[in-house]
């Protein structure tokens, strides 16, 4: 702080040296906080695996502001080409299943392996609640203190689409930082097991061991998106039930038709609490990544969901960019008043406003 500004500050203040000093120290951090190092220093940290500055730039990925979001896109595009490195994860599961206890334990196995792990997740009630699954840092006490390991809560947004798209972009920075394996976790909750399957190479649905009637209650399109179905809690009491859901799985399953991966998906039985079955899990993974590759399957599905969020990207921003207009913001509550009037019929307004 120049000599003038300190000794004005003591006339007003009557503040005394070492206030005046703390002040100084005060702003110091203050502005160091607000400034952003600039994009080209976030990028060559990220390539040197720095997590703070990873951190901070899917901080910029999550940001409303127009600026923040600018710096976000030159950032991913320099990532870019650092990126599609990994392999892309996904886990669903009811609340409860055992998901994060999982996570945990393959994260884990893969850690000791020398594998960097990097858990993100989808969460769709956090768009309405803010909240989000991976919120609460009691979950994967273990991997969260793993150097090897970075594990970022879903980001909370407006829509589903958004926080998607957010989390696209945060798998490639994820990449460029040198991370080998990423897990994405999501709760089967609407449209969020879609979301994650059209973002991951492998999906595994976890199950718990029924009473006997396996197949009640599971979606069909979650079934026939699955790559494998993992009964967890595999362990005292429960061993006998879970192996016996096993076999009605593994049975249901041939009912559907063959994938075109060539890969026939798999039933397995896992205790993550106790640690049992993870690595038969894992090596089921990376057998399906080799037959996938081999067949040139695993690089025509990547390309697909390129392909899927590009369309994706520009629905959600026409969506958006329409809804925000100010004349379209007037005019809509205009014709929700008259459709509650009976005035109109939804197929009039809409046509009314999409000509605006
Ligand atoms: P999530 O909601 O799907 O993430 O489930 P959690 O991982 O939080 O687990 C829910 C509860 O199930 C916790 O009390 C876990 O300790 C317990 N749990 C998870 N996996 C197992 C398992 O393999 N065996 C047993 N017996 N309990 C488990």
């Amino acid at each position: 702080m120049a000599k003038e500004k300190k000794s004005a500050l003591k006339e007003k203040q009557g503040a005394s040296k070492s206030e005046i000093t703390n002040i100084a120290s005060i702003n110091d951090i203050k502005s160091k906080r607000k400034s952003q190092p600039n994009t080209k220093a976030l990028v060559s940290s990220i390539l040197n695996r720095d997590i703070t500055a990873l951190s901070r730039a899917i901080t910029l990925i999550e940001s409303k502001n127009v600026k923040h979001l600018e710096k976000a896109n030159t950032i991913i595009k320099q990532c870019l080409p650092h990126a599609n490195t990994s392999i892309r994860v996904g886990i669903t599961g009811v609340p409860g299943v055992g998901k994060s206890t999982f996570i945990e334990a393959l994260g884990k196995h893969l850690t000791t392996r020398g594998k960097r792990v990097a858990v993100l997740a989808i969460d769709p009630s956090s768009t309405l609640t803010k909240g989000s699954i991976l919120g609460d840092k009691t979950r994967m006490e273990d991997l969260v203190k793993d150097k090897n390991a970075f594990i970022r809560p879903s980001a909370s947004g407006d829509s589903l689409g958004g926080v998607a798209r957010k989390t696209r972009e945060t798998i490639i920075l994820c990449e460029a930082a040198g991370f080998d394996v990423i897990i994405i976790e999501t709760v089967g909750v609407g449209q969020s097991e879609t979301t994650v399957h059209s973002m991951v190479d492998f999906f595994l649905l976890l199950k718990l061991a029924g009473a006997g009637d396996e197949l009640q209650g599971i979606k069909r399109g979650i079934i026939e998106m699955a790559d494998a179905i993992t009964i967890n809690k595999a362990d005292g009491d429960n061993l006998k039930r879970a192996k016996l859901a096993k076999v009605e799985f593994n049975r249901a399953l041939l009912l559907y038709p063959e994938k075109s991966s060539n890969w026939q998906p798999k039933v397995t039985i896992c205790s993550a609490l106790h640690n049992k079955g993870i690595e038969d899990i894992w090596s089921m993974i990376l057998n399906y990544i080799e037959i996938t590759t081999k067949n040139e399957f695993f690089i025509a599905k990547r390309n697909e969901q390129n392909k899927f969020w590009l369309i994706q990207t520009v629905e959600e921003q026409l969506k958006s960019d329409f809804f925000n207009r100010k004349k379209i913001k007037t005019a809509l509550a205009e014709q929700l008043q008259l459709i509650e009037n009976n005035k109109t019929t939804p197929f009039a307004a809409a046509d009314y406003l999409l000509k605006l």
